[in-house]
């Protein structure tokens, strides 16, 4: 595979991106803290980042 996918949102990727193997610094936020939260088991609804299963449909205008 010529091409990886990131962890988070599993959007394709370079491998030579700085954030690499995230597609961003966003999406490496947002492993972290889902890896923080499973790891202190964090009792939240509120997530700072949106689920990588949930396409970005909403338009901000
Ligand atoms: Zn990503």
């Amino acid at each position: 595979m010529r091409s990886r996918k990131c962890a988070t949102c599993g959007k394709a990727i370079a491998r030579d991106v700085a954030t690499f193997p995230f597609c961003s610094p966003r999406c490496r936020a947002a492993d972290l803290h889902r890896w923080l939260e499973g790891a202190y088991a964090i009792p939240s609804v509120e997530t700072p980042f949106p689920s990588p299963d949930t396409p970005r449909e909403v338009p901000e205008s």
